[in-house]
């Protein structure tokens, strides 16, 4: 039986990942059968509903004898924790499970029903869906669920229910990370974390980049430590299960209640809607990979963010956005006030108000002609307009030249691909280093 659940946490405590690995050390503990490594799914990253990263889990639990009966246990279980520890006092939780049984893991592989699945999982981290929509596949595939308040969890719930059907039949199909979770004691819950920050620097030093976004070198910051009142100590992420456990070996902290592995589509892209599949309208709360040329230089406004704008080069309705690097992007923004009208660019990143909040960029061909008036050949000094279309003069000198000079600039930025430090990066979107590791045949220039 798979079972996915979500929407338990505020942000005055809780987490869904820390419900999950309570659940799964209990089952284990009373026998019920082999649990699978649980799975970490982050949605749609605009979603205004969130809490923090738009989390949801799932997990599998294989029962082999009297199955029946331990299902509806299991269930009962599942149902009791999601209920005591939901922080339900909290105006937005609104707590969501999904179960998918051995009969309705048949019913969806008889019918290829695992489509269904695939467009809502594809869905949840993409667009923006209805409550109804979650209802709509659960009354198809006749799925048991239990859900609380307005019962919104339900689309996180089924979404990471039916990322593990797919995994499961197609392991590799999906792009996927690991991150092994630490959870604090109770009584230290809401206190000041105590981490020993030079071990956690040697161990990611020792590790980069099989594991990545432990440390931000650039930032001197440690960023794999939430500051919320949340029972996460830390998270350890990357490609290397080896790694992560060795990383995790070495550093030293408070000691932990438990620790968990998830397999997760954090550091995947998988939001990124591509410029060819976009719809004809680019819509708020969705996030883009689109190509174009820049249309206006960059200048930074009020709060120290810069925006520019670019000019479309696909199918979409726009002709134009404006894009913006926020300032807690830090050094990235002195990548984007280098860009010049004219360079050729592919920018990513989520549209918000009609502006692009930009992840990463591609520089692909930087426009390095720059028009100059001409300097007199006698004097060598910067001839003047002679008046419209007249082109220009020197005064001194009795010169005349017709058009303007074209100087070749140095922009003072490499071609290739920028992102934001990881300090300021949303959990699902992949680290530049992950491409490197992929061996992109593409520049690549990790903010790290
Ligand atoms: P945490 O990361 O700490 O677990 P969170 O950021 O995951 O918290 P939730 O408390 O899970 O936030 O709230 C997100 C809510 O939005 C859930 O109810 C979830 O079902 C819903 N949701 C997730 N994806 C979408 C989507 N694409 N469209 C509409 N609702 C969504």
């Amino acid at each position: 039986m798979i079972i996915g659940i979500d929407d338990t946490d505020s942000r005055k405590g809780m987490c869904t990942t820390y419900l999950c690995a309570v659940l799964v050390d209990e089952l284990k503990k009373h026998g019920y059968g082999n649990i699978s490594t649980p799975r970490l799914v982050r949605l749609n990253p605009c979603i205004p509903f969130k809490t923090r990263g738009n989390g949801a889990v799932s997990f599998e639990i294989e029962l082999s004898v009297e199955k029946e009966r331990k299902e509806r246990e299991v269930k009962e279980v599942v149902k009791a924790r999601v209920s005591e520890l939901s922080e339900l006092r909290e105006e937005g939780t609104n707590p969501g499970v999904v179960f998918i049984d051995d009969h309705a893991l048949d019913r969806i592989r008889g019918k290829e029903n695992d489509g269904m699945l695939k467009n809502f999982y594809e869905n949840a981290v993409r667009e923006v869906m209805k409550i109804k929509n979650a209802y709509e596949i659960i009354s198809n595939l006749h799925l048991d669920y239990f859900a609380l308040k307005n019962k919104r969890g339900l689309i996180g719930a089924l979404a990471a229910a039916s990322f593990l059907v797919l995994q499961k039949t197609k392991p590799n199909y999906y792009d996927f990370t690991y991150e092994l979770m630490a959870y604090r004691r109770k009584e230290r819950w809401g206190t000041l974390r105590v981490i020993d920050e030079a071990s956690v620097r040697k161990s990611d030093a020792a590790t980069y980049p099989l594991t990545w976004d432990t440390v931000d070198v650039a930032n001197n910051k440690l960023v794999f430590a939430p500051h919320s009142p949340c029972p996460v100590l830390f998270g350890i992420r990357g490609d290397s299960v080896d790694a992560i456990y060795k990383a995790y070996e070495h550093m030293h902290a408070e000691p932990v209640e438990r620790e968990k592995l998830f397999i997760t589509n954090q550091g995947t892209d998988f939001h990124l809607i591509k410029c060819e599949e976009a719809k004809e309208k680019l819509q708020d709360y969705h996030s883009y990979v689109l190509d174009g040329v820049v249309g206006s230089n960059p200048r930074t406004i009020e709060g120290g963010h810069v925006v520019f704008s670019i000019l479309l080069s696909g199918k979409t309705e726009e002709r134009s956005i404006e894009c913006i690097a926020y300032e807690p992007t830090k050094g990235f923004r002195d990548i984007i006030r280098k860009l010049r009208v004219g360079d050729e660019i592919t920018v990513f990143g989520s549209l918000k108000k009609k502006t692009l909040n930009l992840e990463k960029i591609e520089l692909r061909k930087l426009n390095l002609v720059e028009e100059r008036n001409p300097r007199c050949d006698k004097c060598g000094r910067t001839m003047e307009s002679a008046g419209r279309l007249q082109g220009y003069r020197c005064k001194r000198c009795g010169t005349h030249r017709a058009d303007k000079d074209s100087v070749i600039v140095d922009s003072g930025v490499e071609e290739g691909l920028y992102e934001v430090p990881p300090v300021a990066r949303r959990h699902i979107s992949k680290p530049l280093v992950r491409m490197r590791m992929e061996g992109a045949n593409r520049k690549i220039h990790p903010g790290r």
